[in-house]
């Protein structure tokens, strides 16, 4: 069962999304009512995404690479 999505922005006003204990930031344009997000380590080499539709997860990719 998924987590509750929580709707945030970070310190720089950029749209995030908290699920759990993981953080994922908009991933592209943000435009439409699909959005993909990904998680804030992806610098590090994480590949887990998460995709929503009108604010519902749809799709949950889970493959941290990373604890958090
Ligand atoms: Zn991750």
């Amino acid at each position: 069962m998924f987590s509750e999505l929580v709707f945030v922005s970070t310190s720089r006003g950029r749209a995030a999304v908290q699920l759990g204990t993981c953080r994922f930031l908009l991933d592209g344009s943000g435009r439409g009512v699909k959005r993909r997000w990904r998680c804030v380590k992806r610098t590090y080499g994480c590949r887990s995404f998460i995709v929503t539709v009108e604010n519902t997860l749809i799709k949950y990719s889970c493959n941290h690479n990373h604890a958090y």
